[in-house]
């Protein structure tokens, strides 16, 4: 192997403990509101950790659990109330919903200021056009792993595979904004390893197992691997893997991100970020 890994989990950790300092010196806690609709097992550990994660960065963490044929009216006034509530700083309904419920709809509702998962079409237009945006959360921590990791981004070749609102999407804005010269890739794409092979960063978020091979790596390119599979194993457990072949591209890459260990522990600290920015851009406090 000769590509650097770069540790998400150890920058996560600094993240977190950075925001948890800040949030010592704030007047007040800033609040955050996790709203969980059903029983979806993964889900429901995301939102456990996200409320640790919370309360360990000296935050408050409000859950709000529904039941899974909660309606969407009883959805949209549990938001009502938490725009509303002036201690709640940030708001964060858990995806996916169930599918009687109407995504977008619950998402739009959401106030803007409040939208730490940075979903709302204001946010991801201010994103868009330069504003002062809400950032979605796995994206702002690709980019900080990029940094972290020391790539150079300006007039960097940056290829994004997968064009999802909540993370390709994103990722290619930010990366756009750093002055890379951005190749947004997606299951329409044609010749997807040869538009790899341009790239000085890939950020692959396809959700794919192992998809992109270590032979449509440049050399000494960085290499941010967003996706998450489980796969079967031989035993018949499970085991997590990206969507990049990691020990391939591992002895091609200049730097990579594994999984787990790489980008996934990022969301969550970005998230607290995000909910640091939104307490302070709400209630006036200065940096
Ligand atoms: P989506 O399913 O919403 O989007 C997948 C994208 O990949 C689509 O744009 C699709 O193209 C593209 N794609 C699918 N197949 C191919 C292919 N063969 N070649 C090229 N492109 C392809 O997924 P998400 O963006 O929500 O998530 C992507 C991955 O990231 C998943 O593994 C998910 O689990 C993971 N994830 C990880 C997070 C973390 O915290 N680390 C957070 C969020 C997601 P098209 O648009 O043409 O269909």
């Amino acid at each position: 192997m000769s590509a650097r890994i770069i540790d998400g989990k150890s920058i996560a950790a600094s993240m977190r403990a950075r925001v948890g300092a800040e949030v010592a010196r704030l007047p007040a806690p800033p609040g955050l509101a996790v709203v969980l609709v059903g029983e979806d097992p993964a889900s429901a550990v995301y939102v456990r950790n996200k409320g640790t994660a919370t309360r360990e960065a000296g935050m408050r963490s409000i859950e709000h659990r529904l039941p899974a044929d909660a309606s969407q009216a009883a959805l949209l006034a549990l938001v009502a109330r938490l725009n509303a509530d002036d201690e709640v700083d940030g708001i964060l309904v858990q995806l996916p919903l169930p599918r009687h419920v109407d995504a977008q709809a619950v998402i739009a509702a959401i106030d803007p200021a409040k939208d730490v998962d940075g979903f709302h079409v204001v946010n991801a237009g201010l994103l868009a056009t330069g504003g002062d945006a809400l950032v979605p959360c796995t994206p702002r921590g690709c980019m900080a792993l990029l940094r972290e990791a020391g790539t150079r981004l300006a007039g960097a070749e940056a290829v994004v595979i997968g064009r999802s609102n909540i993370v390709g999407k994103p990722v290619a804005q930010l990366l756009l904004a750093a002055d890379c010269t951005v190749t947004l890739a997606h299951s329409r794409s044609r010749d997807l390893p040869a538009i790899c092979r341009r790239a000085d960063i890939v950020v692959a978020a396809v959700g794919r197992p192992e998809m992109v091979r270590g032979g449509w790596i440049r050399p000494g390119a960085t290499v941010i691997d967003v996706g998450i599979n489980r796969i079967g194993t031989a035993d018949g457990r499970h085991r997590l893997v990206g969507d990049v072949a990691f020990d391939e591209a591992a002895e091609v890459a200049g730097a990579i991100t594994p999984v787990p260990g790489g980008v996934g522990p990022m969301t969550i600290a970005c998230l607290l970020e995000n909910t640091l920015v939104a307490a302070r851009r709400r209630r006036g406090w200065k940096e």
